[in-house]
């Protein structure tokens, strides 16, 4: 299938391009700018230009961002929606969330209406940021899944920056099922809803500190910087699941006839902040001197908590889930060849 990936320099979407890649995929991925193009092509170096290629797009905000990139021949048949926003590190939330976030989504829907009725099938990155409700707290009495919507308004997500991600996510996917309905387009839907990806880091970093949001924690235990966490309960979202997991999630919701016009909710299940302390202790002694003491009492889930859904992902996406044991340690150590090759 010939593809259209956007955002392809990110954490989860270099996970996507590799198994497009490995799967026979041609593959067209935009960036914002020549260098990040030229890391990638370094990391696929024995990819044809056939197979992948690229294209600047500076601001996925910007009106028409996409008529040009989707015009591109030979013409795609699908196009997978990643690049967005994903930090708290915002002084205006409007221009630096949600804009980009909801004009990219709709402006790449209408782009493709307008300028790529060859393509069938589009699959977009959205949250579970899209499915949990911030202001039901734990929610015991409540099992969160695809049927959920964050009831996030306009006024609460301009308050700050974590609602702002939150609302950007909501409201970016709210766009695209209301495209669909409303525009009737030549192509099928479906949207992927994580929650904290944790995973092995294959896009390239110029540094530790421009590591992705989701992986952050992994990075600030083994450096020492959680040491003294305090004893708190962990904030939420209490539910992760492995960067290579949601990347299958989104080429196989390419791939599959009965994925169309769905989202998926894809989590691995439930975790804390002291399960993955514990399992750096196992797993990296080395690092014993800058995690938390054993003695710590912290990092916990509040109990009891909301119950998951992720039984649609399994059925129709046919993923097993990767254990959270293999991610963190998968995880450290990337960065542990990172860090050596810095
Ligand atoms: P990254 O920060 O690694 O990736 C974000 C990507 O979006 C980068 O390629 C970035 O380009 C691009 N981007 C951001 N803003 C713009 C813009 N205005 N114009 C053009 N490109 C832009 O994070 P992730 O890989 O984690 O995030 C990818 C997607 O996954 C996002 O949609 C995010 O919301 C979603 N997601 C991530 C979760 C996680 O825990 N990681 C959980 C749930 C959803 P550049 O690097 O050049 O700035």
């Amino acid at each position: 299938t010939r593809v259209l990936l956007t955002g392809g320099s990110g954490f989860i979407a270099a996970h996507v391009l590799e198994l497009l890649l490995k799967r026979g995929h041609s593959v067209v991925t935009t960036v914002r700018s020549q260098s990040k193009a030229d890391k990638i092509k370094q990391a696929h170096s024995d990819a044809t230009k056939d197979s992948l290629d690229f294209f600047i797009v500076e601001d996925v905000a910007k009106e028409g961002a996409f008529d040009e990139v989707v015009q591109l021949k030979p013409s795609f048949e699908a196009v997978i929606h990643t690049a967005s926003p994903f930090h708290f590190n915002v002084t205006d939330v409007q221009k630096q969330l949600l804009d980009p976030a909801i004009i990219g989504t709709t402006g790449i829907l209408q782009s493709v209406k307008k300028y790529a009725p060859s393509v069938k099938r589009m699959v977009i990155t959205s949250s579970f940021a899209s499915i949990l409700d911030p202001f039901a707290g734990a929610r015991p009495d409540h099992t969160y899944s695809e049927k959920d919507w964050n009831p996030i308004t306009q006024e609460q997500a301009l308050e700050n920056p974590g609602n702002g991600y939150r609302g950007s996510k909501t409201f970016a996917e709210k766009a695209g099922w209301e495209f669909l309905e409303k525009e009737h387009p030549n192509f099928t839907l479906a949207t992927i809803c994580p929650p904290l990806v944790l995973g092995p880091i294959v896009h390239y970093l110029n540094s530790l500190d421009a590591l992705n949001t989701s992986n952050t924690r992994l990075r600030d235990y083994i450096n020492g910087t959680l040491k003294n966490s305090s004893d708190k309960e962990m904030p939420g979202p209490y539910i992760w699941v492995d960067v290579r997991d949601v990347a299958l999630a989104h080429v196989n919701a390419m791939e599959r006839d009965d994925a169309q016009n769905k989202r998926f909710f894809t989590t691995a299940g439930f975790f804390s902040n002291s399960e993955i302390v514990q399992i750096l202790r196992k797993n990296f002694p080395e690092y014993r001197d800058q995690l938390p003491p054993e003695s710590w009492k912290g990092g916990y889930r509040p109990t009891p908590h909301y119950g998951i859904d992720n039984s649609r992902c399994e059925k129709i996406l046919g993923i097993q889930w990767t254990t959270l044991e293999q991610s963190v340690v998968d995880t450290v150590k990337s960065l542990q060849a990172l860090r050596s090759s810095l």
